[in-house]
C-alpha cells in the first residue's frame, strides 16, 4: 500500500463515523461563537502596538532556545510580571500552552511515580503525562470518593494530581478546594491549568484558584496565554526551585526556538490590561453576557464559564447543527470524539466581552430553531 492509500482509507474510516475534520478559513465574516478569547484582547490596540514597538527594532525571531542563544528583556519581564499576577515566586513561559503541559509533566514525574488525572484533562495533560513513563490513573469527573481511593492506594510514592480549573469542553470548574485537602491528607502534588480561568476569575482575576483561596496549596499552576488573554504563548507558575527544575529538565523549553519576542511584549500588554479598570470591564461585560445567553436559553442555573457546551449525542447530529449554523452565519463548532468521548458530541458556544446582546439575540434564536 502506498502512504497516499493508506492516508486515504484512514480518511474514508473517519469520514464515515462523522469523525473526519478540515480547515476552515476564518475570513469568510460569520459572527464567531467558537474563540477562546473571552475578552476580544486580541484585537486589543494595546496588544498590537507592545509588538510593534518590538518589531521596530527590527527583530523578530528568537534564533534560538533559550538555553543556547539567551532571552531578551520582554521574557524576563513577562515572567516577573506573570509571578507577581498569580502572587509566586517564579514564572516560566513556554511557546504554547500543549509545550508547557508536554515539558513539565515529564520534567517532575517518571517510571516510578504516579500522574492522577481527571478523566475529562485537556489532551497536552493526558500527552505529558503518557511521555514522563509514569504510572497513568484516571478518575471520574470531579468523582472525588474514586480519587481518594486512587491516592491511598499509591500512598508512599510520588504523586501528582493533574487537573483544569475550567474544564474546557464541559465549562465547569474543579472542586479545589475538596482536591487540595485530599492532596494535603496523601502527601501528593497538585498541578492545575487555568488555561480557561485566568483573567476571567476572582477580584484579581488571576483564576479560580484566586476564588477557591488555593493559590499557597498548589505546587504547579499552569496556564496559557492565548486565550482570555489574547497572545500566544503557555506558562508555568510556581516556586523558584520548580521553575529552576523545568529550566534544566523541560524538554519542550530546552530544544525548542524561544517564542518571538514581540509575542512576549505583547502578552505583557495583555497581562497589564487585565489588571487595569478596562481589563474589569471587560470581564464584567462577558459575565453579564453569561447570564443573559443562559437566561435566554431558559437555563435554571448560574453560568460557570465562558464555555457553553450543547449536548447533541450523536456525531452526525452536531455535524449538522454546527453546519446549519455556519449558513446562517455563526461559527459554532462540533466538538466530537476524541476532544470528547464517543456519543458525547455537542456544540460548543464560547462567549466573548466583544459580542452585542443583539448577536447572542440572533444566536439563541438560531438554536431555538435548531430545537
Ligand atoms: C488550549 C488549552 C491548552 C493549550 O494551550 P495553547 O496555548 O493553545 O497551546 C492547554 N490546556 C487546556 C485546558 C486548554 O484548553
Amino acid at each position: 500500500m502506498t502512504l497516499d492509500q493508506h492516508a486515504r482509507q484512514h480518511l474514508d474510516d473517519l469520514q464515515a463515523h462523522n469523525l473526519s475534520r478540515r480547515l476552515r478559513s476564518a475570513e469568510t465574516p460569520l459572527l464567531n461563537f467558537a474563540s477562546n478569547d473571552y475578552l476580544g484582547f486580541s484585537t486589543h490596540p494595546q496588544l498590537a502596538a507592545a509588538a510593534q514597538r518590538v518589531l521596530q527594532k527590527p527583530r523578530l525571531g528568537s534564533g534560538a532556545s533559550r538555553l543556547i542563544c539567551g532571552h531578551g528583556p520582554e521574557h524576563l519581564q513577562l515572567e516577573e510580571a506573570l509571578a507577581a499576577f498569580k502572587g509566586t515566586e517564579a514564572a516560566l513561559t513556554f511557546s504554547t500552552g500543549y509545550a508547557a503541559a508536554v515539558g513539565t509533566i515529564p520534567a517532575l514525574m517518571g517510571k516510578n511515580d504516579v500522574v492522577v488525572l481527571d478523566k475529562l484533562v485537556h489532551a497536552s495533560l493526558i500527552d505529558g503525562a503518557r511521555l514522563s513513563g509514569a504510572t497513568l490513573r484516571v478518575y471520574p469527573h470531579h468523582h472525588l470518593d474514586y480519587l481518594e481511593r486512587l491516592l491511598q492506594r499509591h500512598q508512599g510514592q510520588n504523586l501528582l494530581i493533574v487537573t483544569e480549573s475550567v474544564f474546557s469542553m464541559d465549562g465547569d470548574t474543579a472542586p479545589l478546594h475538596e482536591i487540595v485537602a485530599l492532596k494535603e491528607k496523601y502527601g501528593a502534588w497538585l498541578m492545575v491549568d487555568e488555561a480557561h480561568a485566568t483573567g476571567l476569575y476572582g477580584k484579581r482575576r488571576q483564576g479560580w484558584i484566586e476564588v477557591q483561596a488555593v493559590s499557597d496549596q498548589v505546587e504547579i499552576q499552569m496556564g496559557t496565554l492565548s486565550k482570555a488573554l489574547g497572545s500566544a504563548g503557555g506558562y508555568i507558575t510556581g516556586s523558584r526551585s520548580l521553575i529552576d527544575l523545568l529550566i534544566n529538565r523541560a524538554r519542550s523549553l530546552i530544544f525548542s526556538t524561544a517564542p518571538p519576542p514581540a509575542i512576549s511584549a505583547a502578552s505583557l500588554a495583555a497581562l497589564e490590561l487585565i489588571q487595569s479598570p478596562e481589563g474589569e470591564k471587560r470581564v464584567n461585560q462577558l459575565w453579564d453576557h453569561l447570564r443573559y445567553f443562559s437566561k435566554c436559553l431558559g437555563r435554571s442555573t448560574p453560568p460557570a464559564s465562558p464555555i457553553c457546551p450543547i449536548l447533541l449525542g450523536s456525531e452526525a447530529k452536531a455535524l449538522a447543527a454546527a453546519e446549519t449554523l455556519h449558513q446562517k452565519g455563526f461559527w459554532v463548532p462540533a466538538i466530537r470524539h476524541p476532544t470528547v468521548a464517543r456519543g458525547q458530541a455537542r456544540l460548543r458556544v464560547t462567549l466573548s466581552a466583544t459580542h452585542t446582546t443583539e448577536q447572542i439575540d440572533q444566536l439563541t434564536h438560531e438554536l431555538r430553531r435548531l430545537g
